[in-house]
């Protein structure tokens, strides 16, 4: 058993440099070099396009597209569980054989 435990290195970090809210939220299109507010950009990846028309511009496609898109797959998948199911079987009544 050590007597002395030194665990008093969890010093508190000192809180991030006070800046202005505003400064802080404002953001660079990647698409049209604006600064803009992140908070205000219409597109679903607010930290890098000002609005959702520069968004759609530079990738030739809108995220919030691919949100849809993405949902039907999920529906894909619930069939795909389906016939993993079935699998096991298979391979039991192949062991059988
Ligand atoms: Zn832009």
């Amino acid at each position: 058993m050590n007597a002395t435990t030194e665990d008093r290195d969890e010093s508190a970090q000192p809180a991030t440099p006070a800046r202005n809210a505003e400064e802080l939220a404002m953001q660079r299109c990647k698409r049209c070099q604006l600064l803009y507010t992140a908070n205000k950009s219409t597109s679903a990846l607010k930290l890098t396009y000002c609005s959702f028309l520069c968004e759609l511009g530079d990738l030739g496609f809108s995220m919030q597209g691919l949100e849809h898109m993405e949902r039907v797959p999920k529906t894909a998948v619930a069939t795909t569980e389906v016939v993993e199911v079935e699998e096991p079987e298979f391979s039991a009544s192949g062991a059988i054989i």
